[in-house]
This record gives structure tokens, C-alpha cells and sequence, in this order.
């Protein structure tokens, strides 16, 4: 295991200036510059922005940054600031203005609300965007980080360079709304190459050495989970962050992918609980399986979800970890939830109501990316399939900072396989009250569901469609 990106404050001052702008420069000539400092015991960080030309007239912030800081200074003046909900107005400043700001931690930890901050250890996991406030996202941002002795750092931006003094970033240009977290502390950033990407998993707090290699080995299979689809991970360099929550009556308390500034994961785990319990769990695999799509909006999450909740099954017959029999199972199960779970309303207007549409809005997703498999795989001849149309789709289409809605990406599905298949779904299906009748499916599929208990039967027409699914 490497640690990775430790810094010492210290040696900054020991450097010739010629070395300690000669790496990052060329970089940094046509970007705002944040730099970002912390202090030793990390109860706060000094921030300095310097705007590349004309500064912008917002700057976006979390809507209770302004809690732990004392405003924000151009040289020994405070500014004049307004404005509410996270954007704030910055009063005019002269080109190429640097700006700076200070963030207390010790205040914020004492408000215990975890989506800000939380301490697991000597380690902090915060909100980024408690001190990474930026201007506009049309504007590019380039941040240097210096970290005390012996502290590593973990985010979703994609690192640039490292020196002794600083490890510089360059954040996605994405809307200032998307959330990111950032973790400092005394763990390690453990790579985990696979092919297409450099895995950056952080798990802050006091873990054993045990425990950590128990979280590489489950967050590595479930990876490569993903990277079966189409031969390697969709993208580059993600963040993983695997939180301990203590015992809990679940290994999984909770997960999220993020895309705020770059892709993240972030899982809530019980971190005393085996290996076997955790890779048997189905949350990782449907996670990173959402980062086969780009972002897409939320009044189309049933499109998100539905990719997500279909692959979690699909990859895990894959390697092994169910029978294509449990799988086509669990596939059936949750139908048959998501049809409970239909209480009238199209599918898109289910998508709006939350928790009460849950079981439908993730389980019609799922059902219409199995018809789009199948008709994919069948039409073909076996040529074509999701996981081709999701390969392509890497290639074209997986910017950062773009939000699709349903009816675009499921346009761009069909350009992309040269079929109808998407939108002909899309038309049947989001727009009516009733969840997917998958009857024809499962015939065809060669899947008997008597007595809600799957069994196959390899005399059906697309039973090889059926198998073909289940091995990738
Ligand atoms: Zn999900």
C-alpha cells in the first residue's frame, strides 16, 4: 500500500522560487487559482482565491459556510457581501483579484450534522464546499492543497501534479449545486487499478490494517464487477470513500455516488463486519454501476436507478456471486415489488412523489433496460447488447457537469445502436399508469415464475438470450 499525497508545511519555506513555480505554472496561467491551507491540528484552513482576469460576480458556497467564518477579505478589507442559499454576490474587484477567507472546523463539528462534517478518528469528512467556494462554472479552477506532516487528502478531483509543498487538483467544471466531499486525516489513499481507471479509496478513522484490506478486497470486486460489462471502468480516476459507522443492525448503513468536481462513491459500513457479508451485499455493485451513465436529472431517476438496480443483478451472476437462476430470481422479485408499489400516475409522475414510488420508479427503470437488452441482443443476433450500447455511449458521452434527461439519453442510445428500441421503450412505458407487464418477457426469456419461484427453461425462444445475459 502507498500513502499517498503527504505533504510537509514545512519545507515550503526551504525551496528556491524557481522550484516552486516552475511545475504548476503552465497550468495555471488561464485558470482561477485556489489555494487551500491546513492548519496542524486541522481545526480550520485559510483559503486564498485569485481570479485569472475579471472576477466573477457570484461565488457559491455551502448555505451555512457562513456560520464558521469571518467573511471574506481583499487584502485587510472585509467585503461587502450579499446574497443567500449558497450563492453569494461579491462587490466589483479589481482584475485579477485575490481574495481569502478562513473556515473554523471545531464550530462546525459542534452543529453534529454529518452531511457538513463528521470526525471518525483524527480524521475529518466534510462537505467541500464548507471551504471550496468557487466562482462560476464556466470558469476553470485549478486548487493547491498543503496538508500538515503525516495527513493525506482525499477528493474527487482529478490530481495534477505533486510537489513537496502542495499536491495541485484540477475539480470538474460542474454545476455549484453538486455535492463532493472531501476527507483529511491520517489514513491512506490505496489505488486499485483495473483496467480504464485508478480506483482512489480513502476509509478514514481508526481502522486495523484488517479492516482495510477486507474494504480494498470488496470495493476491488465490486469494481471489476462494473468493468465486466465492457471491459474496463467507465471512468478514470473515481473517489471512493468507505465511512465506519460502528455496529449497526446492517453492513451497509447507507451509499451515494456524487459528481460534484468528479465522480465519488461514498459508503456508510459497519466496519466490524466480515468480508463475506459485504460482497454478498448488492449496494457497491449497484453504485458503481450507476457510473456507467453520465448524470442524469432527477425527475428521470427511474432511468438512473432502473440502470443501476438491473446491473447489481446482472454483474453478480456474472462472477459468481449468484446463480443466473438466483438472479433472474431477484430480477423477478423486485418487479413484482415495483408493481406493489404502483399506485396509479405515470411513471414519471411517480418519480416526482419519493419514498412512497421507490420500489416502482427503481423497478419500471429496471424492467425497461432488461426489454432493451433483450431486443438489443435478439434484434442482432446477439451482435448488440447494453453493454455494448453503454460502450459506446463511453466514448461519446460521459462528460462531467452535463445533466441529461431520459428522453435525450434514450435518443442518443438509439443513435448509437442505429434502433428504435430506446425511444419505442420510453414511449410505451413512461408515460403509463401501470407498471411494465413483463409476461411476454419472461416467456420469450424462457423464465418460469410459477408459484413466484423462478425456474428456467432452455427450450424457450431467447433462452440463450436468457444465458447470455447472466455470463456478459
Ligand atoms: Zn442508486
Amino acid at each position: 500500500m502507498i500513502r499517498a499525497l503527504i505533504k510537509h508545511k514545512g519545507i515550503i519555506q526551504g525551496l528556491s522560487v524557481a522550484w516552486l513555480f516552475l511545475p504548476g505554472m503552465q497550468q495555471a496561467e488561464a485558470a482561477d487559482l485556489l489555494t487551500a491551507e491546513f492548519a496542524d491540528d486541522l481545526s480550520e484552513v485559510s483559503v486564498n482565491l485569485c481570479f485569472d482576469g475579471e472576477a466573477p460576480r457570484y461565488l457559491y458556497r455551502n448555505p451555512q459556510a457562513d456560520d464558521w467564518s469571518d467573511g471574506i477579505y481583499l487584502a485587510h478589507s472585509r467585503l461587502k457581501i450579499s446574497g443567500r442559499h449558497g450563492e453569494i454576490r461579491l462587490p466589483a474587484l479589481p482584475d485579477n483579484a485575490c481574495i481569502r477567507w478562513q473556515s473554523d472546523f471545531r464550530s462546525a463539528l459542534n452543529r453534529k450534522d454529518h452531511q457538513l462534517i463528521l470526525q471518525r478518528g483524527s480524521d475529518l469528512v466534510m462537505s467541500a464546499d464548507l471551504w471550496f467556494w468557487r466562482g462560476p462554472r464556466d470558469r476553470d479552477l485549478l486548487v493547491r492543497v498543503t496538508l500538515p506532516a503525516d495527513r493525506s487528502f482525499s477528493t474527487p478531483w482529478a490530481m495534477l501534479d505533486s510537489t513537496a509543498a502542495y499536491t495541485s487538483y484540477r475539480p470538474d467544471n460542474t454545476p455549484a449545486t453538486w455535492e463532493s466531499r472531501i476527507a483529511i486525516g491520517r489514513f491512506e489513499v490505496q489505488t486499485i487499478e483495473v483496467p480504464g481507471a485508478r480506483i482512489r479509496l480513502a476509509a478514514p478513522g481508526d481502522l486495523s490494517d484488517d479492516q482495510l484490506e477486507k474494504f480494498r478486497l470488496w470495493i476491488k470486486e465490486s469494481v471489476l464487477a462494473v468493468t465486466s460489462v465492457f471491459g474496463s471502468f467507465p471512468q478514470p480516476q473515481p473517489q471512493v470513500l468507505v465511512i465506519p459507522v460502528g455496529q449497526r443492525r446492517q453492513a451497509i448503513l447507507g451509499a451515494q455516488v456524487i459528481r460534484g468536481g468528479g465522480l465519488a462513491a461514498v459508503l456508510l459500513v459497519d466496519e466490524n463486519r466480515p468480508l463475506e457479508e459485504l460482497t454478498s451485499d448488492w449496494t457497491a455493485t449497484h453504485e458503481f454501476s450507476h457510473m456507467l451513465f453520465p448524470y442524469i436529472s432527477s425527475h428521470d431517476r427511474w432511468l438512473s436507478e432502473g440502470l443501476a438496480s438491473y446491473y447489481q443483478n446482472v454483474l453478480r451472476a456474472r462472477n459468481g456471486r449468484l446463480t443466473e437462476t438466483q438472479a433472474w430470481q431477484k430480477l423477478y422479485e423486485g418487479f413484482q415489488r415495483g408493481k406493489k408499489g404502483t399506485h396509479g400516475g405515470s411513471l414519471e409522475q411517480a418519480t416526482q412523489q419519493g419514498w412512497r414510488s421507490t420500489m416502482r420508479v427503481y423497478w419500471s427503470g429496471a424492467a425497461l433496460m432488461l426489454q432493451a437488452d433483450m431486443q438489443l441482443r435478439k434484434t442482432s443476433g446477439g451482435r448488440q447488447s447494453l453493454d455494448t450500447a453503454l460502450k459506446s455511449l463511453s466514448h461519446c458521452c460521459m462528460e462531467n457537469g452535463k445533466t441529461w434527461r431520459a428522453t435525450e439519453m434514450f435518443a442518443q442510445l438509439d443513435e448509437l445502436t442505429g434502433t428504435h428500441i430506446f425511444s419505442s421503450l420510453y414511449d410505451q412505458h413512461v408515460h403509463a399508469e401501470s407498471f411494465p407487464d413483463m409476461r411476454s418477457t419472461w416467456e420469450y426469456l424462457g423464465v418460469d415464475t410459477g408459484h413466484n419461484r423462478v425456474s428456467l427453461i432452455d427450450t424457450a425462444p431467447l433462452a440463450t438470450v436468457r444465458t447470455s445475459i447472466m455470463k456478459g
